[in-house]
């Protein structure tokens, strides 16, 4: 058995989707049995988002862009299905329109809109369009089933961002494969509560869905398409002449993902790592190119001596800094505690060596809330000033140079600074991470582009090959 994940960009119309089903049935031919996890049609999440906004704040405009939406939806079904069997597809589809047009008929009428009404509305993107592409391979004569993931995979009450329940997806994953059709059209990123309330994984969720599903099933591999040639160097639309990497870990790819690579959700890795599937990235639109493969035994990196850079491009910095903290333990202990007791994720750290200060950073969004709850935590220890005012800085991005080689190559972190300095890009904080596989650098968001292009130079024009 294989699985395929098809993202958003690869079936944004229904010749891309026809593009797709090709691919699907060249794969079937080899072998038969496929599951095929499918995102919703390429922006109709976002779309999701705006209109369930709009309707919270009672704009009327919410119901054109409904309309919109269920045209764009009716149309993919009048050109993919056969004119004979469009009329119940249709219908079908009216009808899921209809209870979505309910749902935001009542966030317009209460004007507010939780995060569990919001899983519930994206939810109609994947359900929608698993739906309609599971009847066009019908057209195809393949043996299908329309798979909703809210029967199978089971998560906790995290509306936004679920945590799957993996012991009870396995057992009603395992179950449903027991006896189902060669292939079986997946809805990716959707869930549910063990209430049946609908939820999602996170956006970009639906890479995950893949791979918890090859996890449980113990396929082979695992199969991402998308839109570019597997993962690239650096993230191609802000760096120029960009290469596709042939191979890289697990451990890197967590590392590139982690720091802003959006072509592959970070908590997918996970599921293969510990079941040793390798995952590859294709493009859709490049069937034949080999693409990335994810694996435990990478391949020689054709003398580069790091994988790629990736870059977050807004967070904010937290500084926490006070004689007081020098030699006193578990400061930093119940300075993260007090943040994870209020799931704020730090997604760097640095502590100077004098352990005169703490800097992390978080999503601007969290920056406030994290300052306001470390001013709680340390309120006595500030009466006293031995911390010091706790320090917000905006408008920073983080940058990421990932790679093996750094545990045994001397002289990355200087190349890497050289080229920052080169170009006049200063560093506002670093980090590397204990694995040595990362070395992470704070500057400032309006250097974002110059600092990757300039970073990405320095390492992967031929100059800077190891040999
Ligand atoms: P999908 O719709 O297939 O899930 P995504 O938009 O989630 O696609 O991810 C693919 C996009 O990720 C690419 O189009 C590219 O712009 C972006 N990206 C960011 N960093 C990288 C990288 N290092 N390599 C390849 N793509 C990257
Ligand atoms: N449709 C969801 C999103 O846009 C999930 C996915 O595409 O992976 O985030
Ligand atoms: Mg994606």
């Amino acid at each position: 058995m294989k699985v395929l994940k098809f993202g958003g960009s690869s079936i944004k119309t229904p010749e891309r989707i026809n593009q797709m089903i090709n691919i699907v049935l060249k794969s079937m031919a080899i072998d038969d049995k496929t599951a095929v996890v499918v995102s919703a049609f390429g922006g109709v999440t976002d779309n999701l988002i705006l209109i369930s906004n709009l309707a919270a704040s009672s704009d009327e405009s919410y119901k054109d862009k409904l309309e919109g939406l269920e045209k764009r939806h009716l149309d993919a079904v009048q050109a993919l299905i056969n004119i004979k069997n469009q009329s119940s597809i249709l219908a079908n589809v009216k009808m899921i329109f209809n209870e979505l047009e309910d749902v935001l008929h009542g966030v317009s009428l209460i004007k507010e809109l939780t995060n569990k009404t919001l899983d519930f509305v994206q939810s109609f993107g994947e359900r929608l369009s698993a739906y309609i592409i599971s009847e066009a391979f019908k057209q195809q004569d393949v043996e299908t089933d329309f798979l909703d993931t809210r029967t199978v995979i089971e998560t906790d009450n995290n509306f936004g961002a679920a945590i799957v329940d993996y012991k009870k997806s396995s057992e009603n994953i395992i179950q449903y494969f027991n006896s189902c059709k060669s292939l079986q059209v997946i809805t990716g990123f959707i869930a549910s509560t063990p209430n049946g309330e609908t939820t999602t994984l996170g956006r970009g969720g639906s890479d995950y869905t893949a791979s918890l599903i090859a996890a449980v099933l113990n396929i082979a591999e695992i199969e991402i398409w998308t839109d570019v040639d597997g993962v690239m160097t650096a993230d191609p639309r802000k760096v120029k002449s960009t290469y596709s990497i042939k191979s890289m870990s697990y451990e890197e790819a967590m590392e590139m993902s982690h720091f802003g690579a959006k072509i592959i959700y970070p908590p997918t890795i996970q599921p293969a790592f510990e079941n040793k599937i390798p995952i590859r990235i294709k493009n859709t639109f490049n069937p034949d190119f080999e693409g990335t493969l994810i694996c435990e035994k990478t391949a020689p990196n054709n003398g580069y001596l790091i994988r790629g850079i990736s870059s977050i491009d807004n967070i904010s910095l937290i500084r926490v800094q006070g004689s007081g903290m020098i030699g006193v333990a578990g400061t930093s202990g119940r300075l993260f505690s007090a943040l994870a007791n209020e799931k704020i994720n730090a997604i760097l750290i640095t502590q100077a060596s004098s352990e005169h200060s703490i800097c992390f950073a978080v999503a601007p969004k969290e920056a406030s809330h994290a300052k306001s709850i470390l001013e709680k935590e340390f309120q006595l220890e500030m009466q006293v000033h031995h911390i010091d005012e706790i320090r917000i800085e905006s408008d920073l991005a983080i940058i990421a140079i990932v790679g093996e080689k750094m545990r045994r190559t001397i002289g990355i972190a200087a190349k890497a600074f050289t080229a920052l300095a080169e170009n006049k890009v200063n560093v506002v904080a670093i980090a590397q991470g204990s694995s040595e596989l990362n070395i992470s650098v704070v500057v400032e968001k309006k250097d974002e582009a110059k600092a990757l292009n300039a970073i990405h130079d320095n390492f992967f024009n031929n100059k800077s090959k190891e040999n």
